[in-house]
């Protein structure tokens, strides 16, 4: 719903940030600011950011409000948001914002104002109570003046009206939307990410995002292994991240044809095993030509015969980066709710055709010797060579807005 009128949104921080010590809070508050920022700039909106202790206001025009409400929604580090009628914090003024907020938005339904007061209690003459009671009879006698029923339900109300006041302003809204909450992107260090364009590996990028960590995505083409489609898929899986990231996404594409042929043509049982490792070392020397500090998959126990927890042992120990695996005890039908969640899902289904690497009888309780034996010893090098010819593809945000729509968070 739109609240007419209305060109501010109110910006809740994570609670998470008002946990750290204060130098630390002052400069993750600096970061999701700027996250803000560019996130509002490269969308091209109009809008300024304000900041104060604990909240965050972003001010634009009515005819922006509902998609930098949105851009908001995408930003981590951010709770939730509301757009805002802003008044005096006085109760004169709050109750007639509410009053005429309900003249425009109310129409019967069962109803509650709910108050929070934040400075010292001589800030304001009123307590929080007081202000919903007074707050309260406002909408009551507003409606009724409109020949509308009230219904006050203070339970569990359908319409909830909240003011947030504070000691030089005061805020009225009707809708609170959730943002991804996390840290802000850039408070932790980089890491690469392996994305492969399923349905996993989006997610679990996210969730490396979601910590605070910025993310070089990187997709191993299959060269004559995969179907026609595996990497478009990847590129519209990374194209959607970037709804969560304030501007493009650099996919980095390496060329793995080489390797994986070589791969093909070994022994076939430990065959995924070897393509993982192929993988996780192109991603190293990626790691190396970048300031990155780890790396992401999409892997978790036992989901396949290479995500065994004997596989994932052979698999992580071809690296010295440490290998995230932040969906690691999640259960496929929790990943594909996350993945639908987050507006992944329905790229990762694109029909990318048959992959070909895939023996009959994999290896399911490998170990690290024998795959260490039978392994090519080329494929090293093939490694390198494939982390020397990295294409890179910018992807901005995809317009397929309703996929990620802000989800409406009744609690206000
Ligand atoms: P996903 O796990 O993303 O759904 P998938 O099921 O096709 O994709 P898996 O066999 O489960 O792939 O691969 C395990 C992990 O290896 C992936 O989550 C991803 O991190 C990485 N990976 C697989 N294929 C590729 C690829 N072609 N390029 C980059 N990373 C890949
Ligand atoms: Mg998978």
């Amino acid at each position: 719903m739109n609240l007419s009128g209305a060109s501010t949104v109110l910006v809740r921080p994570a609670g998470e940030l008002g946990v750290k010590s204060a130098s630390v809070q002052r400069r993750m508050e600096g970061t999701l600011r700027e996250n803000v920022e560019s996130a509002l700039e490269t969308r091209g909106f109009d809008a300024t950011v304000e900041t104060e202790h604990t909240r965050m206001y972003v001010h634009t025009t009515s005819a922006a409000l509902e998609n930098v409400t949105r851009t908001l929604t995408g930003v981590f580090g951010v709770s939730s948001v509301s757009p805002v009628l802003t008044c005096e914090p006085t109760l004169d003024d709050i109750r007639g914002v509410l009053a005429e907020t309900a003249k425009e938005h109310y129409s019967g339904e069962s109803f509650a104002v709910r108050a929070r007061r934040a400075g010292q209690r001589e800030d304001h003459p009123f307590s929080s109570p007081e202000l919903e009671r007074a707050g309260g009879t406002a909408v009551f006698e507003a409606a009724q003046e409109q020949g509308i029923e009230p219904t006050v339900d203070l339970d569990d109300p359908e319409r909830t009206f909240g003011v947030e006041c504070r000691p030089d302003r005061a805020f009225v809204y009707l809708e609170r939307y959730d943002g991804p909450g996390g840290m802000p992107l850039g408070t932790q260090e980089p890491v690469v990410a392996l994305v492969s364009g399923g349905i996993d590996s989006p997610v679990a990028t996210w969730l490396a995002m979601k910590r605070g960590c910025p993310v070089y995505p990187l997709y191993v083409d299959l060269g004559d292994f995969g179907g026609v489609d595996h990497r478009a898929r990847a590129e519209r899986t990374v194209a959607t991240l970037t709804r969560f990231t304030p501007g493009d996404l650099a996919l980095r594409v390496a060329p793995g044809g080489e390797g994986l042929g070589r791969i093909i043509n070994s022994t076939g049982m430990y065959r995924m095993l070897f393509a993982r490792r192929f993988m996780l070392r192109i991603a190293e020397y990626v790691a190396d030509q970048t300031d990155a500090v780890g790396i992401v998959t999409g892997e978790a126990i036992g989901q396949k015969s290479s995500q065994t927890a004997a596989a994932l042992r052979v698999t992580g120990a071809v690296t010295d980066y440490p290998v995230h695996r932040p969906l690691l005890s999640l259960d496929k039908g929790e990943i594909i709710e996350q993945a639908k969640a987050i507006g992944t899902y329905e790229d990762a289904t694109i029909d990318a055709g048959c992959n070909r690497l895939a023996p009959d009888n994999p290896a399911t309780q490998p170990s690290l010797d024998v795959v260490r034996n039978f392994e090519p010893d080329e494929l090293d090098d093939d490694a390198r060579d494939a982390a020397q010819n990295l294409e890179t593809v910018s992807l901005s945000e995809t317009d397929d807005s309703d996929l990620c729509s802000p989800s409406r968070d009744s609690r206000v």
